[in-house]
């Protein structure tokens, strides 16, 4: 069963009184593990696609299914996917262990068990010993790694990235280039990934489906691009 499918999905705004189609029809079938990327310029429709798989948004035509499941209407926190934003939205007033174990307090988990999951992850992203830093003491790269432990920490079986690098400069993000993959590898989950940066689809993606226009124009292997691009 593939981690994600969509099929013939649409997505209509109503825009000063006329339809603006932001995604025209995407077909597409993302397997367990693999590590995805949608790509395209900006306003091509991108982040419109992850909101629905997310769930943020429900599509005015097409189904959507995790795992099998037809989620097409059903609400986010009922998904089992996870969504990073570019802006990182960490709480400013909580410090690192508080900003990744809130999810999991909200929803009353044991606090033996907070302890070991906000443990277990503050390791795999590496932020061992600055637990008890806030957001604006710490560097873009680090406050990355937090938002990808508060998704992480519910052990969503995907998560997905919109443009989450696109804050940090060059180094700092071939640096988290490297993280992302090895944090893929190490968790085995699947990695939706929207990038408007064709270098960065080519060095981290199994498979990058170019969008153009609300549409998907060429789905292939980074090799299938670079042979015939
Ligand atoms: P991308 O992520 O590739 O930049 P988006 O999915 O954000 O593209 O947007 C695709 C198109 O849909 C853009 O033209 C955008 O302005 C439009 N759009 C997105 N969200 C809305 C909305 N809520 N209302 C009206 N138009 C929208
Ligand atoms: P990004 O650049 O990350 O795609 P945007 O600034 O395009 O983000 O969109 C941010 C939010 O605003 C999204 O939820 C998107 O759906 C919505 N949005 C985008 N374009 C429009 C628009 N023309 N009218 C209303 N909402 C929009």
């Amino acid at each position: 069963v593939p981690a994600i499918e969509l099929d013939g999905v649409v997505k209509e705004y109503l825009a000063n009184g006329e339809v603006v189609q932001a995604v025209k029809g995407v077909t597409l079938s993302i397997a367990e593990g693999e590590f995805f990327s949608l790509l395209g310029p900006s306003g091509c429709g991108k982040t419109t696609t992850m909101r629905m798989i997310a769930g943020f948004e429900d599509p005015s035509r097409g189904v959507v299914r995790l795992h099998g499941r037809d989620v097409t209407n059903v609400p986010p926190n009922r998904r089992d996917v996870n969504m990073v934003f570019q802006s990182y939205a960490l709480f400013p007033h909580m410090n690192v262990w508080e900003n990744v174990a809130f999810g999991l307090r909200r929803r009353k988990t044991p606090e033996a068990e907070i302890k070991r999951r906000v443990g277990e992850t503050l390791e795999i992203v590496d932020l061992v010993g600055r637990e008890k830093r806030r957001p604006r003491e710490m560097s873009g790269g680090q406050q990355q790694r937090v938002a990808l432990a508060r998704a992480l920490v519910n052990r969503p079986r995907a998560l997905l990235l919109d443009e989450p690098l696109g804050a940090l400069d060059l180094k700092l993000r071939q640096a988290m280039q490297i993280e992302l993959k090895r944090i893929q590898r190490e968790v085995g989950i699947t990695f939706v990934y929207v990038t408007h940066d064709q270098s960065e689809a080519l060095t981290m993606s199994d498979r990058i489906a170019v969008m153009h226009d609300g549409l998907v124009e060429q789905l292939a292997s980074p090799r299938e691009i670079y042979e015939r691009p």
